[in-house]
């Protein structure tokens, strides 16, 4: 077997390299930068035949993983990968466009690959020292309740989420209320900028940190590398339909999943290209077609989980791929609100299909690509359930989405919230 890669940070390189628990456990480096691996191995070539994302996963993450997970990666990836992820062909005039639907987990956004198996990986290596642990995430959209549904109920794992009281959506707050095993959710009276910062003192704090705090936000490792798979996922399944290798279209945010597609490419994935499709928070485009490298404040948008201003793994991309090599394997594309709602509508006139804001951002970056001339086939990823965004939806195309399961069943179960004020105190008193 190849050697699996380690980790280093972004801003000491030569310092040692860890191996993947540390990176995992750690999230940030001690030096504040990101963990990059040393080298990007390639899949095992047993993806292009599988029958289903666990068996995809297998072949993609066992090169990064099995020397410290051995035998029980299997069953750990069956288990956190046990939900569909449809590739749609579009029709009409959009066809050659397939919607990669991410969004058919337990809380309807991307975030469930990654936070799903980021806690069975973490609940795996912690069980082995007999260790415990509190997760600490402070979230105002996808990311808490992904974070607290993933790690519900995994032995040795405690979630606390912190989320600004009155300033999240209705769907998303029956979603952070719900009650879970080993979930406590905290409606802290101030904004979300209030809920990161008790989280960052909370990691300075010696009482706090001795209880294991750890963390799950997107810079994490855990859920970095698992978000490889549903590339290699949609590649296998659009040899269905073509020979073709797509452009690959993201909606981004903090890069994340972006970052995840470019590392899927260096493992083997055929794809043409990428292209990043963001909302009135262009700082990547920009950058992208350029201009210099300066963060702007996030400005609220219709797709508010790409709402970033300071995309976190820039860092890391540009650590692994260079302004170069970025610009010549990803595009970027600015989509306005405006432009959101009318793809929506667009979509659901012309293709029947319906798409939440999020994903509507990246089908109408690659309708202006293919205006251009750019031929595809084109896969973009739907990042979120558009019932997540009954609201918006109903706006542009007059009746909001039937609601799924997975939020129905939220009605009327049993909810656990507790308000606390935004000081370290408060939060030390609910972190017990
Ligand atoms: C988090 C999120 C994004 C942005 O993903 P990044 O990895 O941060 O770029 C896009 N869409 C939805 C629905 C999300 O929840």
């Amino acid at each position: 077997m190849p050697e699996a890669p380690r980790y280093v940070s972004t801003r000491d390189p030569d310092a040692p390299a860890v191996p993947f628990e540390a990176a995992l456990r750690r999230g940030l480096a001690p030096d504040g930068g990101l963990y990059v691996p040393t080298h990007v191995p390639a899949a095992e070539p047993a993806w292009r035949g599988a029958a289903s994302v666990a068996e995809v996963a297998r072949a993609v993450l066992s090169p990064w993983l099995a020397d410290e997970v051995g035998d029980a990666l299997n069953l750990l990836l069956d288990d956190a990968l046990d939900f569909p992820i449809p590739l749609v062909p579009l029709g009409g005039p959009w066809k050659g466009v397939y919607v990669l639907e991410l969004f058919h987990g337990p809380t309807l956004s991307f975030k469930d690959v990654g936070a799903r198996t980021m806690a069975r990986l973490l609940g795996h290596f912690l069980h082995r020292t007999g260790e415990a642990a509190t997760i600490l995430v402070a979230t105002s959209g996808d990311t808490g309740s992904a974070v607290a549904d993933g790690f519900a109920g995994q032995q040795a794992l405690r979630v606390v989420l912190l989320y600004p009281q009155g300033q999240v959506s209705p769907v998303q707050e029956r979603q952070l209320v719900a009650a879970r095993p080993g979930v406590t959710a905290l409606a802290v009276d101030g904004t979300f900028d209030d809920c990161q910062r008790l989280v960052k003192e909370a990691f300075l704090d010696p009482a706090l940190t001795a209880r294991g705090l750890s963390s799950a936000n997107s810079i994490s490792v855990g859920r970095l590398l698992p978000q490889m798979v549903y590339y290699f996922w949609a590649a296998r399944r659009l040899a269905v339909h073509t020979p073709a290798a797509p452009v690959v279209c993201v909606p981004s945010g903090n890069l994340g999943n972006l970052t995840a597609g470019l590392l899927a490419a260096e493992a083997g994935l055929p794809v043409a290209g990428f292209l990043a499709a963001h909302n009135a928070n262009d700082f990547f485009p920009r950058y992208l077609a350029g201009e210099a490298a300066t963060f702007a404040p996030s400005k609220p948008t219709l797709s508010n989980a790409m709402d970033v201003g300071a995309p976190s793994n820039f860092e890391r991309l540009s650590y692994l791929f260079g302004p170069k090599a970025l610009r010549r394997r990803v595009q970027g594309a600015r989509v306005s609100d405006a432009e959101t709602l009318a793809a929506i509508r667009r979509l659901y006139d012309e293709a029947g299909y319906l798409a939440d804001p999020h994903t509507a951002v990246g089908l109408q970056a690659v309708r202006r690509g293919r205006a251009q001339g750019e031929a595809g086939p084109f896969v973009v990823l739907a990042t979120a359930h558009p019932a997540k965004f009954p609201e918006t939806v109903a706006e542009a195309v007059g009746t909001a989405p039937p609601e799924p399961l997975a939020l129905r069943a939220l009605r009327g179960c049993p909810e656990a919230v507790t308000p606390i004020a935004p000081t370290l105190d408060d939060l030390r008193a609910h972190v017990g």
